[in-house]
């Protein structure tokens, strides 16, 4: 399981499905693909191998802003309506996450009792929370995602797209391993590095409970209340 990102000027698709696939070997039961261009967000997901979601996305359109995920379901069969990524009732918001939300029956309880759930995932209230904050609070997607992290507890790697700020990748991490790769007019984000040595060997290191912003120019990393941190890359040296 593990996630992948790229925000860049090249086609995504095919930079995320071989992520994924260099991913594979941390196990997998479905995997899922969300991809931004000039009409929207575009989501592709099957269960079983990658392959698969290889075949379905021949004909998908293309874009150059993206996120992928390798599900290992905990909560929820492996299928393809439990397959990330998810999306909220409005489809403004698309995301993908490896990880467990202990408290997500809770969240649930608090927050969105009133909101029918399409998955049975423990994901699915991240993205159906954040935009419930950002209609109902008036919040920005950064103060949404802020404000959605902060009341999560367990363990997290996750990226959200906003179809309203097509070209940011929102990333969160608290105890799922997360990098983020850089590169000349394009930054991603992966579980590992592996997943994106053929882009770039150049990574920064996320902590637990930083939050980055990634945009093809630009990675901001913050802290959980929201100061802009900075932090030294370096260089991976593993063969691709
Ligand atoms: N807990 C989430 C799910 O079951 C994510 C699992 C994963 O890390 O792949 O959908």
């Amino acid at each position: 399981c593990g996630i992948v990102g790229y925000a860049g000027t090249a086609v995504a698709n095919d930079i995320l499905l071989k992520g994924l696939e260099r991913l594979e070997y941390r196990g997998y039961d479905s995997a899922g693909i969300a991809l931004v261009n000039s009409d929207g967000v575009h989501v592709y997901k099957e269960k079983g191998r990658i392959a698969t979601l290889r075949e379905k996305m021949e004909k998908a359109d293309s874009g150059m802003v993206g996120i992928g995920h390798t599900r290992w379901a905990t909560h929820g069969a492996p299928s393809q309506v439990n397959a990330h990524p998810h999306q909220s009732h409005s489809g403004r918001f698309t995301l993908v996450h490896n990880g467990v939300i202990e408290n997500y029956q809770y969240v649930q309880r608090e927050y969105l009792a009133d909101v029918a759930m399409v998955s049975d995932t423990d994901t699915e209230i991240i993205v159906q929370l954040i935009e419930k904050f950002a209609n109902e609070d008036g919040m920005t997607t950064e103060e949404a995602f802020r404000k959605t992290l902060g009341l999560l507890k367990g363990s997290y790697a996750t990226a959200l797209l906003d179809e309203l700020n097509p070209e940011t990748i929102y990333v969160g991490k608290n105890k799922s391993p997360l990098l983020i790769g850089l590169s000349d007019d394009v930054n991603v984000i992966a579980s590992d590095a592996m997943a994106m040595l053929q882009v770039t060997n150049e990574f920064l290191e996320i902590m637990d409970g930083e939050m980055v912003i990634v945009t093809r120019d630009d990675v901001q990393i913050k802290n959980q209340e929201g100061d802009l941190l900075s932090r030294d890359s370096y260089i991976a040296e593993i063969d691709s």
